[in-house]
């Protein structure tokens, strides 16, 4: 038998490495910010154009190289940052596995420059899959700046798995953040389609944070601090009260790299205990300096992983570091277990920097932007308005629901107002038509028994086709605000939100992306000014978690989450005039049966399940 086993070609090679080390175009730019890190500059920048998919430009005035090295760094296994397999264990920069540029260069089409500050001339490259196209001398600024064009080129396959620019935007940005938020003392910038997405001076920890997630962080950061022999934790958490409903913001570097780890993310979620919501998580930013002897980093390609030598040592310093800061400086929690039912909604965020003031209790006669709530069609039911003022307590409970509920009352409904399109002047309801029970349910007598309906769910099946019709429709009725409402959100929400801002639009959102906060001019009819900085954060961390999941678009999504924010809440009294709408709204919705979560809305008691019930 001949022999059949064949060193592969390099190119070859390098191709599979590179399957590992580059998945997407945000891994070519981790792994490129990394190496400018390494190279000592204190100014970095990051070009990218159609989400990295077209271009990957980072540019540095780091140490750079001669032309030798230059040529060098594009072989695999070629680095000047460890000598001997010794040099694992006393790591210092964040690369040292010597093959990020060479597996770069098998998929893509590079182009670097690179000249050490002592020379006059630096260095010009171009290397196509591997193959060096040319090496010439050439005129640039101190430091390296390279090019990564079409990732990907000459592997279609690895191409067509790439998520949309939004997705794979957002891996960069993500990449990008790690990358910046520990390396405060350098200056970063990022341009996304010649359009600056970050710019971050040199500063603090704490500026960095504030640069890249809002200065509403100022006032939500409490500082973290421990230091024995063999470790020191530095860094902050956000206050329990501010947690989010994605684990977005949990970072923890070690020696100045970022790291994913369950079993300290476990260590600071205890330490919060019961000061988080049960259904959010804490937000932290969290640096572990450690002697590089006692962590293995050699674990992962990608290097997010790494081994501490005595796991559980570090779970308990941290967790103590994060207990001391959170019992110091949260002495008077601000969370409130015993909140109304109604608040609890599913989306709970607070509005930033703002308490959020007790709901309702506002005289919507003296509120000047009622007048000028835009209605789609129809008009407001008048109707359902009680005529006299002589019950106070009833006008509290109806203005406490008419703030919650203004959408259902501004789709006719009736064949009446269909047809003659005017709003019928609808008479009182038959008392006794429609019960509340525990203010969640509604009773109704039907032909075959009593029907049991969710008030919730029916809500937000009227509100989710509304919002559906809307944004199909490109209709956008808005309420416009008299003094715009500015919302700081951060760099990267904002990149999201300005993606979304078409449909946004017609949801009723008029909304300004500015260079550091976000402007809201109009918005929905129904949602109240004081929350409107909690939805929009609701929306883009919304975006964040499903945007991935193939099942649901963008429309259904945002109808989703908005009809579920602005449903009446149980525990609403609802008055017989409002049940009689909810119910009539309910009934001319294309699904009434089912909530858009896929949860049952209505359910009937036969009468002779009734009688059974009795004997
Ligand atoms: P590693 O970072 O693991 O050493 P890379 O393939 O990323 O491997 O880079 C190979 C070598 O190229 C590095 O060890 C470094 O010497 C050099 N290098 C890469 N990027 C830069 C840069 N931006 N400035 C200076 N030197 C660089
Ligand atoms: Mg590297």
């Amino acid at each position: 038998m001949p022999d059949i086993i064949k060193l592969l070609p390099d190119a070859v090679a390098n191709q599979i490495a590179a399957g590992e080390v580059v998945q997407r175009p945000a891994s070519a730019v981790k792994e490129l910010l990394e190496n400018a890190v390494d190279a000592g500059a204190d100014d970095i920048s990051l070009v990218i154009k159609d989400a990295g998919k077209t271009l990957i430009q980072v540019n540095d005035n780091g140490c750079g190289m001669t032309p030798m090295d230059a040529r060098m760094s594009f072989e695999r296994h070629a680095t000047s940052k460890i000598n001997n397999a010794n040099d694992l264990f006393a790591i210092r920069t964040l690369g040292f596995r010597g093959e990020a540029l060479a597996s770069i260069a098998a998929i893509a089409q590079v182009e670097m420059k690179t000249r050490p500050k002592e020379e006059e001339l630096g260095s010009c490259l171009k290397i196509e899959g591997s193959k060096l196209i040319s090496q010439e001398p050439c005129q640039c600024k101190p430091g390296t700046s390279i090019s990564v064009k079409n990732l990907f080129f000459n592997v279609p396959a690895r191409r067509n798995f790439l998520k949309s620019n939004t997705t794979e935007t957002r891996h960069i940005i993500d990449e990008f953040i790690r990358v910046a938020l520990i390396n405060p003392g350098i200056a970063f910038e990022m341009i996304h389609n010649d359009k600056p997405v970050y710019k971050l001076q040199k500063g603090s920890f704490k500026k960095r944070i504030i640069d890249l997630f809002g200065k509403v962080y100022q006032e939500r950061l409490l500082p973290v601090e421990q230091k024995t022999n063999l470790l020191s934790i530095s860094g902050f958490i956000l206050k329990a009260e501010f947690s989010k409903k994605t684990r977005g913001e949990q970072y923890f570097f070690v020696n100045n790299r970022f790291i994913k780890n369950a079993y300290l993310n476990h260590a600071v979620t205890k330490a919060f205990s019961e000061l988080l919501p049960t259904d959010a998580y804490p937000s932290y930013f969290l640096h572990i300096t450690i002697d590089p002897a006692d962590i293995d980093v050699n674990i992962h390609p990608t290097k997010t992983e790494i081994n501490f030598k005595d796991a559980r040592y570090v779970y308990s310093m941290v967790n103590a570091a994060v207990r001391e800061s959170v019992g110091k400086f949260n002495l008077t929690p601000t969370l409130n277990f015993d909140e109304d039912p109604a608040l609890t909604t599913a989306f709970h965020s607070r509005p930033e920097g703002e308490v959020r003031p007790p709901e309702i209790h506002v005289n919507p006669d003296y509120n000047p932007f009622d007048t000028k709530k835009s209605i789609p069609q129809g008009g407001p039911s008048a109707g359902f308005k009680p005529k006299t003022t002589g019950d106070k307590n009833w006008e509290n409970l109806y203005r406490h629901f008419e703030s919650k509920v203004d959408g259902i009352e501004e789709k006719p409904v009736s064949q009446q107002e269909m047809f003659s399109g005017q709003p019928e002047e609808k008479p009182m309801q038959e008392p006794g038509r429609f019960f509340q029970v525990h203010k969640r349910f509604i009773l109704t007598n039907v032909r075959s028994g009593l029907m049991i309906i969710d008030q919730q769910k029916a809500h937000e099946r009227i509100l989710f086709e509304k919002y559906l019709e809307q944004l199909k429709d490109k209709r956008h009725p808005s309420q416009q605000l008299l003094f715009p409402k500015k919302v700081h959100l951060s760099p990267a929400d904002r990149t999201l939100l300005a993606d979304m801002k078409e449909e946004l639009l017609n949801l009723g959102f008029t909304i300004e992306i500015k260079d550091d906060f976000t402007e809201v001019k109009g918005i929905p009819g129904e949602l109240k000014e004081n929350l409107i900085a909690g939805t929009l954060e609701s929306i883009v961390e919304n975006e964040k978690r499903e945007s991935d999941k193939p099942a649901t678009d963008r429309q259904t999504r945002l109808a989703r989450l908005l009809a579920a924010q602005m449903a009446v809440k149980p525990g609403k009294t609802l008055t017989e005039p409002e049940m009689a709408e909810l119910f009539d709204k309910l009934f001319a919705c294309k699904v009434p049966e089912t909530a858009p979560d896929g949860k049952k809305i209505v359910g009937i008691a036969d009468i002779h399940l009734l009688e059974e019930f009795l004997k």
